[in-house]
């Protein structure tokens, strides 16, 4: 299984794995990491500010929409 680090490129190795009940069935979650921790540890970071970011956004559009349909129902 080919599975690159998207940052140095090496092949990423299991981390650690955790079991998710999915109706009936149980499946097993297995999370990739790069073997360089101090790598991971920038791609952690880099996928949390990702995430951070996606939130803002979605809070901001929610924010923005809730602001036009008050300005809306005031005219
Ligand atoms: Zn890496």
């Amino acid at each position: 299984m080919n599975n690159p680090c998207i940052r140095c490129g090496k092949q990423r190795i299991d981390g650690k794995s955790w079991k998710e009940k999915l109706g009936t069935s149980v499946i097993t979650h297995t999370q990739t990491v790069c073997p360089d921790s101090e790598c991971q540890k920038i791609v952690d970071k880099a996928t949390a500010d990702r995430i951070a970011k996606n939130d803002l956004m979605i809070k901001t559009k929610a924010e923005a929409k809730l602001a036009r349909e008050k300005l809306l129902a005031a005219s």
